[in-house]
């Protein structure tokens, strides 16, 4: 399928693009983004800065990527950046995400700063055609993410380093996941996992019972999921990794090389009886098949219920494993997919072509 994924260090395309890196060559502008992952920041392939170590370096297809693998726009190259100036004001507002000691900037904060929201969000959004918000939430969610990356707390790794201690990771964290419980045993916990994939990062979370969440990591309301998950199970997040989601992992694998689109993992999903009907109902779509949200309500018994049907659907954390991206609207269009219409559109032509 289309998309490029994470590029891997022991990969040829690493050894090319790092290559280039050192060389500079202009002619790999916009193919890649290079994360210095001692620094946090994010680079052009071409930038003029001191050429980072190669372990120290991995590359992303996109911006969105590299800040939700936690990394900033560098100030020398500007990635960020087109060859137009950067309004004063988007520069102010990308500097306040940073200096935040969370990525997060409120309203208050910006009067505060003599800013006025509505503005700040027009500006920004018409220069970047990214919101302002989805902005902050990447950077958030990046900083939190880099510690689940390698499915153990990294603070440490990094303090002991010398990376700084102000930028942010352990606050993103701590907002996003919870305080973890000093000392107490992972079983307690739900553990977190960070698994790339062609279509971007995900987020994996299970405990002992099943997989909780499996979310891709630019998701709209994802911070609200996670807190939900929380507040129910009444347990914080913690990197680790066990079982379930080791086979999480290679079946995702297996599911976006297209050689198997079937999941067999246990499920824990949180959620009423009404919804875990409609989860159990969608496990049923074969892949490569699509279903209405009225023929779903018809299988229910309920049909006069296709909007409450949407609202489960809507309400799904296990993505892809169950398959809330095959319901499609009556006349055959595509309809909302909080991970993005693209990505719901490029996960069902995947499964047409690689359904048994
Ligand atoms: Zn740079």
């Amino acid at each position: 399928m289309a998309g490029s994924p994470r590029v891997y260090p022991e990969s040829m395309e690493f050894q090319e693009q790092y290559d280039t890196l050192v060389g500079s060559d202009p002619a790999y502008e916009g193919r890649f983004i290079a994360g210095v992952w001692t620094t946090g920041i994010f680079c052009r392939p071409t930038c003029r800065a001191k050429i980072p170590k190669a372990e120290n370096v991995e590359f992303f297809p996109t911006i969105n990527e590299a800040l939700h693998g936690g990394y900033r726009p560098c100030r020398l190259c500007r990635p960020m950046d087109g060859t137009k100036p950067v309004p004063p004001l988007v520069e102010k507002l990308r500097r306040a995400v940073e200096e935040s000691a969370d990525g997060r900037v409120s309203d208050k904060d910006l009067v505060a700063m003599g800013i006025e929201p509505s503005t700040a969000r027009r500006r920004f959004q018409a220069y970047h055609g990214m919101t302002f918000h989805a902005y902050q939430r990447a950077r958030r969610m990046g900083l939190a993410l880099r510690d689940v990356k390698a499915g153990k707390p990294v603070i440490d790794v990094q303090l002991a380093r010398g990376y700084e201690s102000t930028s942010g990771f352990r606050e993103a964290f701590t907002r996003i996941f919870g305080a973890p419980p000093r000392g107490a045993r992972a079983g307690h916990c739900l553990l977190a996992q960070r698994i790339e994939t062609p279509l971007g990062t995900m987020l994996a979370l299970a405990d002992e019972q099943g997989l909780r969440l499996l979310e891709f990591a630019d998701r709209r309301g994802l911070e609200r999921e996670l807190a939900g998950l929380r507040r129910r199970l009444k347990c914080a997040v913690v990197p680790g990794s066990n079982a379930i989601l080791e086979k999480t992992r290679q079946q995702l694998g297996r599911y976006f090389a297209g050689e198997s689109l079937s999941f067999d993992l246990p499920l824990s999903p949180v959620g009423s009886d009404f919804q875990q009907r409609v989860w159990r109902e969608l496990q049923r779509i074969p892949a490569g098949h699509t279903r209405s949200y009225a023929e779903m309500a018809t299988k229910l018994g309920i049909p006069k219920g296709p909007r409450a049907v949407g609202r489960a659907n809507g309400s799904n954390m296990l993505a892809l494993v169950i398959p809330c991206h095959r319901v499609i609207n009556a006349d055959g269009s595509l309809c909302g997919y909080a991970g993005g219409i693209w990505r719901k559109q490029r996960l069902l032509e995947h499964e047409r072509r690689h359904a048994p």
